[in-house]
């Protein structure tokens, strides 16, 4: 099966980044979220980085009026009805997945593959949300999407070969690089960034230093282009909390969030998204 045209579910910074990445590949995208003005901050963000890229030299103005006329806003599931592939980016909860895949599995056409972002939930589960699990699959981008070369597909206990596949080949025509990785809490990638995360926050929240100083150390002695509280505030504290809890309930003690991120997460400071996290962003985006 050839995958022409795709919906993306979640325009936050997820899924309009994997919606760019399409646009940009060529492909028709229907990106959808539950209010339009979320899809239009997704939008926003699009066409925000589609004019950096201008800026650059590294498209022209026609190429980004292109990108942006492939892709259709939705606030609609039932715009699912005609899509070869939904890729699902909305929020890091099981119950808000279940939903979303049981709804798909009856509105989208019964070839139709459905795959899911999520962070460190299991493909199976969600895949046992719906009548076709041989057609789930995970394919977990990172962030910012049009830049990040990484996809963990990972297949859920009934995911076909075929579905694999074709997963594999779209991943690669998105100019990506896939890695498949085994149905796991977190996966590959946060089963190992999520604790360093959580012990840069627990450094923090003893005493042990700022969160500069903390990511100083990161950056200049073991060498990481960001350091780990800069990147908890890029990912989203909803999300780094969400996936520990996930790898706590998978794994044990080990993986306790740190109860200065649940505050944070309780104030609302998400990070970059919401303007403040470790660090402060009001300032037009800056730290
Ligand atoms: P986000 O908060 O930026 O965006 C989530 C979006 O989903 C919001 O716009 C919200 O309105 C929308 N949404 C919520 N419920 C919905 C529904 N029922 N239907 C349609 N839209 C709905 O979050 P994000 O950082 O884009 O993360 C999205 C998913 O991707 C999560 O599962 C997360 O774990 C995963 N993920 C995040 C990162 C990261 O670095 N942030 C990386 C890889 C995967």
């Amino acid at each position: 099966m050839e995958i022409k045209k795709m919906m993306v579910i979640g325009a936050g910074q997820m899924g309009s980044g994997i919606a760019q990445a399409a646009a940009q590949a060529g492909y028709s995208i229907v990106l959808n979220d539950i209010k339009p003005e979320f899809v239009q901050k997704g939008l926003d963000n699009i066409a925000k980085n589609l004019a950096r890229g201008v800026e650059k030299g590294r498209m022209t103005e026609a190429d980004k009026q292109a990108v942006l006329g492939r892709i259709k806003s939705s606030t609609s599931l039932e715009d699912a009805r005609d899509v070869d592939l939904a890729i699902e980016a909305t929020v890091e909860n099981m119950a808000v997945k279940g939903k979303i895949f049981a709804d798909l599995d009856r509105i989208a056409p019964p070839h139709a593959i459905l795959a899911t972002n999520t962070s460190s939930l299991p493909i199976t589960e969600i895949g046992a949300a719906t009548r076709r699990p041989e057609k789930v699959i995970g394919m977990h981008f990172f962030n910012p999407v049009p830049v990040m070369k990484l996809v963990e597909v990972i297949r859920g206990l009934a995911t076909s070969d075929e579905v694999l596949k074709i997963i594999v080949e779209l991943s690669r025509k998105l100019g990506k690089e896939p890695v498949e990785i085994n149905d796991f809490p977190g996966f590959a990638a946060n089963r190992i960034l999520l604790p360093m995360i959580n012990e840069a926050v627990y450094a923090v929240y003893e005493g042990v230093g700022a969160p500069q100083a903390i990511d100083q150390v990161m950056k200049l002695g073991m060498n990481h282009p960001m350091g780990p509280l800069e990147l908890a505030d890029l990912i989203g504290l909803d999300t780094c909390l969400a996936i520990l809890e996930v790898l706590h309930a998978g794994f044990g003690d080990k993986y306790r969030p740190c109860p200065l991120l649940r505050k944070y997460v309780k104030a609302g400071w998400l990070g970059r998204k919401t303007g403040r996290g470790f660090y402060d962003y009001s300032n037009g985006g800056a730290k």
